[in-house]
């Protein structure tokens, strides 16, 4: 098959790629550097099957050749991000989603959106199944990335519904591993630099609210079965196992063996209290489990940060 990826540059879009060319695929990468990383982009210009164009989604593109696959990754991700990147992120989210689901009904070819489990909001319902339609203030700064999300998956569905496009839906939640910017601004690459550096690691709020965290590589296994499946509704895919904030920041200081003391900044606004997915669909329906706890997880993150820190003076970012 030959891909084209949006945000193939980014955290998830790189390992997503490398599976697919893993696999013997081609990878066509589109990525427009706003938070995807040339490192990455350099990575995977190694592999004979991939190809990368500097892009912005947002923006229309053709292509000649033909495409069997297109996934669409691209989008600031980290909170700190999207409050610093307001109007790109709802671009990419709308526009960049029209343009590439557009370009599948063009190639006749199959389309997944990367949506996340922001489209629930600050959840009332816990765990959180597909069915839940979510608590999202739309006008709240988060609302420009969870928004943005929700049109997708309304689009998409459209295309699916309208012109017969064959979609898929997953919903990401919390992932982290190697490759995450050390300046990402999410929870876990705070956490894990700011042990590395002896900074100190910032909670917002009392850090009683609660995520669930997965692994990179289990996340990608998920979504490649989910892109592989007939199933066109949205799908979570995510680490069951909760964590409060608090427990996190425990593990990142053993595993590290940091003494970094612990500050605490005040609570963003609309930060959801819970997190977590229910995965009944991804089990039965792709035979999918993520098999890497937490624990272990952070122990395969720390070497690619302490290499990451080794060679810049990058530091945690936060809101
Ligand atoms: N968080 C924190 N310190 C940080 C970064 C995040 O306490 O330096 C908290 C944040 O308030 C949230 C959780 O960690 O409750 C996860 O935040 P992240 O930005 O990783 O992702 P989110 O799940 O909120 O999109």
């Amino acid at each position: 098959m030959r891909i084209l990826l949006t945000g193939a540059a980014g955290f998830l879009g790189s390992h997503l790629a490398e599976r697919f060319l893993r696999d013997g695929h081609e990878v066509i990468g589109l990525d427009n550097f706003v938070t995807g990383s040339r490192e990455n982009a350099s990575l995977l210009s190694k592999h004979p099957g991939f190809r990368l164009i500097e892009h912005d989604i947002s923006k229309s593109c053709y292509f000649d050749d033909p495409i069997d696959g297109v996934l669409h990754f691209a989008s600031p991700a980290s909170p700190v991000d999207y409050l610093e990147l307001p109007i790109q992120t709802l671009k990419v989210g709308s526009l960049g989603t029209h343009n590439a689901l557009g370009i599948a009904l063009a190639k006749n070819a199959r389309f997944l959106l990367a949506s996340t489990s922001e489209v629930y909001g600050d959840p009332l319902v816990h765990p959180q199944p597909e069915t839940y339609w979510g608590n999202v203030n739309t006008v709240g700064f988060r609302g420009v990335y969870d928004e943005a999300k929700r049109f997708a998956e309304a689009m998409t569905m459209a295309y699916h519904r309208h012109h017969a496009v064959d979609t898929r839906i997953v919903r990401i939640f919390n992932t982290y591993g190697p490759r995450m910017r050390p300046g990402d601004g999410r929870v876990v690459s705070n956490f894990i630099v700011q042990a590395l550096r002896g900074d100190p690691l910032t909670i917002y709020g009392d850090g009683s609210q609660t995520r669930s965290f997965c692994y990179v590589d289990d996340e990608v296994d998920g979504i490649y079965r989910l892109f592989q499946s007939n199933r066109v509704e949205p799908t979570n895919i995510g680490n069951p196992n909760e964590f409060t904030i608090l427990e996190l920041a425990d593990v990142v200081l053993e595993e590290t063996g940091s003494g970094a003391p612990i500050e605490s900044l005040p609570l963003p606004a609309d930060d959801p209290k819970v997190r977590r997915p229910d995965i009944s669909i991804a089990r039965s329906v792709l035979g999918w489990d993520p098999r890497v706890d937490l624990r272990e997880g952070i122990r395969r993150t720390i070497p690619y940060f302490r290499e990451a820190l080794g060679r810049s003076n990058a530091k945690a970012r936060t809101l």
